[in-house]
């Protein structure tokens, strides 16, 4: 077989064996997880797993309240509620966002105001947020993506002039530094995600915290009605507890991944970008920390980039992905823009969301498990989109041939 040729045309993907599983194994894990069974906690509904995760995250983001949850999506609903929004109210969010944070928001009765994201790294644009205020306005949701990170003080500053409380989601971004603070820390409530592709995983889980004994008391009133109605096991508890404390030393590691790969993946997709047909870009501002100083420090779970097809002939970002998918390599569509996937009368949309637009069908992700692995790894990253821009316009002909549609927008609006 010629590995020069792609995979999806005929030919050896670059990584036969596929990209790597997830969650790792670990022996720390193994030994907790025994534990559980040596003292029985796997069957209970209450054990010390449980409240040793809960110190372990109170300390981290210095807050005196966590509520350990059965997922992230019901993390942001109790935020929310914690928050006190409610049926009629409205709450800001970003238009390229986690489909679960809008639909969250529906769920409470209240209704989603969309607004625009920047155009160098898809994260919220602070500066038009004042343009969605309003009186109904009651919270505004602020989520940090594919390694990027939302301008937390002006948006603050924003927010306490206008006396509305922040919700910082930190599912994909476990213990970034949001310009000195650490992520969760700058909301009124901070969210985690423990689900199954997450940085710290127990297949599903989630936290959310604060340090307002308000919102705190709001949230365990919902969640205490004789029994604990969105909970987390020691089981997941237990299995926690050892990746919460290697974290800081893999996001490190992901990062230094990170720093090694945009280079790469310059060298590997310049030639083309020359000729102006399909460029691949890593966002100077999707990592703009330096590793050792600054305040912000970046976490990856699904590291960004922009792909632009501008030429006809071109492949779409979808198709790119399949490609690339093909080589063994976990590069995806980004998120759905939410005012793409939704009928226009469940939301109020500030300005015409252009930058969400050019997201939605723009933006591809890497998974994060092979940024833990060694440079052999990393290095057939960049090998494989070059060999898919190389082949680009042979692959394109076999998507048009096969008649395939898998572009976005064909699942259609809801
Ligand atoms: C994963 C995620 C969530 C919630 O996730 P669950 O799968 O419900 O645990 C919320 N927000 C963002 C940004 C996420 O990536």
């Amino acid at each position: 077989m010629n590995s020069e040729l792609p995979a999806i045309l005929g030919g050896s993907p670059v990584r036969p064996s596929g990209p790597p599983t997830w969650p790792p194994t670990d022996p720390a894990l193994t030994s907790i997880l025994r534990e559980t069974l040596r003292d029985g906690s796997w069957g209970r509904y209450h054990g010390e797993q449980c409240q040793r995760l809960q110190s372990l995250l109170a300390a981290s983001h210095q807050v005196e309240h966590v509520v350990l949850t059965c997922s992230g999506t019901a993390a942001v609903e109790l935020a929310l509620r914690g928050l006190g929004v409610a049926a009629g109210d409205e709450v800001i969010l970003s238009a390229y966002d986690f489909k679960g944070n809008f639909q969250d928001v529906l769920a409470l009765g209240a209704i989603p105001v969309l607004v625009d994201i920047r155009p160098d790294d898809w994260s919220l644009d602070v500066s038009q947020v004042a343009a969605a205020l309003g009186p109904k306005v009651k919270a505004i949701i602020a989520s940090h993506l594919h390694g990027a990170i939302v301008e937390m003080p002006t948006l603050r500053a924003i927010a306490d002039g206008a006396g509305v409380p922040i919700l910082e989601d930190a599912c994909q971004a476990p213990l970034a530094r949001v310009h000195g603070r650490t992520a969760g820390t700058w909301g009124d409530v901070g969210v985690l995600s423990f689900g199954g592709s997450k940085l710290v995983t127990a297949g599903r889980g989630g936290a959310v915290f604060t340090r307002r004994a308000d919102v705190a008391q709001r949230i365990r009133l919902h969640v205490l009605r004789g029994n604990d109605v969105y909970p987390m096991s020691e089981l997941q508890g237990a299995a926690l507890i050892p990746q919460w404390e290697f974290l800081p030393e893999w996001n490190q590691r992901r990062l230094v991944a990170v720093e090694w790969l945009r280079p790469e993946f310059a060298k590997a997709t310049a030639p083309l970008r020359a000729e102006a047909r399909h460029a691949i870009e890593v966002t100077k501002e999707l990592n703009p920390f330096p590793l050792a100083s600054g305040d912000s420090r970046s976490v990856f779970y699904k590291w960004g980039m922009r792909y632009e097809s501008q030429d006809a002939d071109g492949l779409t970002r979808n198709q790119f992905a399949i490609a690339v998918r093909a080589e063994g390599i976990a590069l995806d569509p980004g998120l759905r823009a939410l005012h793409k996937i939704h009928s226009a009368r469940r939301f109020r949309a500030v300005g015409n969301l252009s930058e969400a637009t050019r997201a939605d069908t723009g933006i591809l992700t890497l998974h994060h498990p092979v940024l833990l692995g060694d440079e052999s790894d990393l290095a057939q990253i960049p090998v494989a989109i070059k060999k898919i821009l190389m082949h680009a316009e042979v692959i394109r002909d076999r998507f048009l041939k096969e008649g395939r549609s898998v572009e976005a927008g064909d699942e259609g609006v809801v």
